[in-house]
């Protein structure tokens, strides 16, 4: 059954102005994409399941202060951090997510010990927290979150709002995530996502990223997905899940699949939309309607590659 192992990321879509970072940002916001990429690639070629592979890439996209999940992530309107992530496996359709976290230093590592504890699928705000401390998991002060980038976005987008100017805000300024999808040896499938949500969000907003079928879905034979982009849309449109209907239901095939979610369902609403998913036998696909789209995957082959804008950058064996 097993052809292959292989892994697939993303860290978010959005306008990715090539202004908004120098040329050394860029690459090593590749870097740790390449890290992260690597990190879920030990674990599959040591025989560990999908499972624990997406989870040791999100837990570096986590840690790198570039991506919008962890530390690095978006700030609520009152300037707090409210984090989400999710966790699902493939081959049991078990899945464990916390939402409005605050204090949990990898929200994905407590979205695992929820599906690990088999008690409920999603755990919110400070019982997630309690639940996760109570597991051991590592807790920081929220201040551990915050980046530079962050406060000043907000800033820039709260001064606009009190002029009344009408200046939309760039994805950049409000968007990303990051998220994994991975095959094992087994051929099991899993996928896993965690975000900040966006930078001056309400608080006690939920978005996609922690809700199954939304923003993360993964079914072993069908395929593994990660959403990224306005999770209100994802949710109205059971983006994830939608994904795997098609491709379950409808039979298309996972590229033709992934284009019509994303280009027409997602892009009709108007909407910066994107996603790193892998089919039944770990293809990657990684569409995305913005100028650019964090990304990267280590195919079957072994070879790795990642992405910023539309140049893929291959980096050779993983
Ligand atoms: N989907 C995330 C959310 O709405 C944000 C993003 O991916 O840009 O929370």
């Amino acid at each position: 059954m097993a052809a292959g192992i292989a892994i697939g990321l993303h860290g978010g879509c959005g306008t990715l102005d090539p202004g908004l970072l120098s040329e050394a940002e860029w690459e090593e916001s590749r870097a740790h994409m390449a890290k992260a990429l690597r990190a879920g690639w030990q674990v599959l070629k040591a025989g560990g399941s999908a499972l624990d592979a997406v989870q040791a890439s999100v837990v570096v996209m986590e840690d790198s202060p570039h991506f919008n999940a962890g530390h690095g992530a978006a700030l609520t309107e009152n300037a707090q951090h409210e984090l989400d992530a999710s966790i699902m496996d493939g081959a049991s359709l078990a899945a464990g997510a916390v939402c409005t976290v605050r204090r949990i230093r990898n929200p994905v590592l407590a979205a695992r010990a929820v599906l690990d504890s088999g008690q409920a699928v999603l755990l919110s705000g400070p019982a997630a927290d309690d639940f996760a401390q109570s597991r051991g998991l590592a807790m920081v002060d929220p201040a551990y979150f915050t980046t530079q980038r962050r406060v000043d976005a907000l800033r820039s987008l709260q001064a606009r709002a009190a002029t009344g100017a009408f200046v939309p805000a760039s994805e950049a300024e409000k968007h990303g995530t990051v998220g994994a999808v991975a095959r094992d040896m087994q051929g099991h499938l899993a996928a896993a996502t965690s975000t900040g949500g966006f930078n001056n969000k309400p608080s006690g907003r939920v978005g996609d990223s922690p809700i199954i079928g939304a923003g993360t879905y993964a079914k072993d034979g069908v395929c593994a997905v990660s959403c990224t982009g306005q999770g209100e849309i994802f949710i109205r449109r059971v983006a994830a899940y939608d994904l795997a209907a098609r491709i379950s239901y409808a039979h298309q095939t996972l590229a033709a699949a992934a284009d019509a979610l994303v280009f027409d369902t997602l892009a009709s609403h108007s909407i910066g939309a994107g996603l790193i998913a892998l089919g039944a036998s770990g293809e990657p696909v990684a569409p995305y309607n913005t100028l650019g789209m964090y990304r990267g995957w280590i195919s079957t082959d072994g070879q790795l590659t990642v992405a910023t804008h539309r140049a893929l950058h291959a980096m050779g064996p993983a």
